[in-house]
């Protein structure tokens, strides 16, 4: 009936794609990827989504699945078979790092030399390498996770010395606020980080990576120096 084979909704300052039969999970892939600009890469956040959902998204063109939960995101690997990458973006114990080497390809929240030392011994066992950005608290909430700014290049310098895993850059959060813009200074803090840990050239660290930014706060992000993007709601819809 439409001329539109779509229509984009307003939700939460979100724009959307959805039809009669829900969320168009496909477009909202493709259009997003063609607005990134060249070098930023699409996490696609898939907490609490069907392995149906997410295979859409990979038929659309995403090649980063997100999870933040070990034993779920256990399940959809298991279900998805096509040749993704699977990055853990969520709070991670260490008693879940034996799972959480078997399934990934980056851990995007390392934020201790406990948890950086959890995941090598489980990674030589598993005779690989695993990638990781350390989770930056740039809010510097005393509740939440990621190492506090000052403490950065301390943590970054004994997971270093580590052989089977390998700091690739900086992941943050920020604090939450309704408002996106609110966001931008924690986003120009933690570059300013990342540029500054990178200037100490120590042994093995090489930081290229800077994972900032959500469905709401991607755009600002990115003008401030991400080039990984997490995007959870912008793709899927609203999480019930
Ligand atoms: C859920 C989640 C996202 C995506 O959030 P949306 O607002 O749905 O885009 C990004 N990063 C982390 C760590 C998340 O837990």
């Amino acid at each position: 009936m439409a001329a539109y084979p779509f229509t984009p909704i307003w939700n939460c300052g979100i724009t959307l794609l959805v039809n009669e039969e829900g969320i168009l999970i496909k477009d909202n892939v493709k259009r997003i990827q063609v607005e990134l600009p060249e070098g930023v890469q699409l996490v696609g956040a898939a907490k609490t989504r069907s392995a149906e959902e997410v295979i859409e998204a990979i038929e659309a063109g995403l090649t980063i699945i997100g999870h933040n939960y070990v034993q779920e995101a256990e399940r959809l690997f298991h279900a998805v078979s096509h040749p993704v990458k699977w990055h853990m973006i969520g709070h991670l114990q260490s008693n879940k790092a034996k799972k959480a080497a078997a399934i990934f390809d980056m851990v995007e929240t390392v934020d201790s030399m406990k948890l950086a030392k959890a995941i090598d011994r489980a990674c030589k066992g598993l005779n690989k390498t695993m990638p990781i950005l350390l989770e930056i608290n740039s809010g510097e909430e005393v509740q939440k996770a990621g190492v506090m700014p000052e403490n950065a290049a301390q943590l970054l310098q004994e997971i270093s010395t580590l052989s089977h895993v390998k700091i690739r850059g900086l992941m943050t959060m920020g604090p939450f606020t309704g408002d996106p813009e609110e966001a931008r200074p924690y986003f120009r803090k933690t570059k300013m980080l990342f540029d500054e840990l990178n200037a100490l050239n120590l042994d093995r660290v090489e930081l290229s990576l800077l994972s900032m930014g959500m469905s709401n706060s991607y755009e600002i992000a990115i003008e401030e120096g991400a080039n990984l993007v997490r995007i959870g709601t912008k793709l899927f819809g609203e999480r019930v």
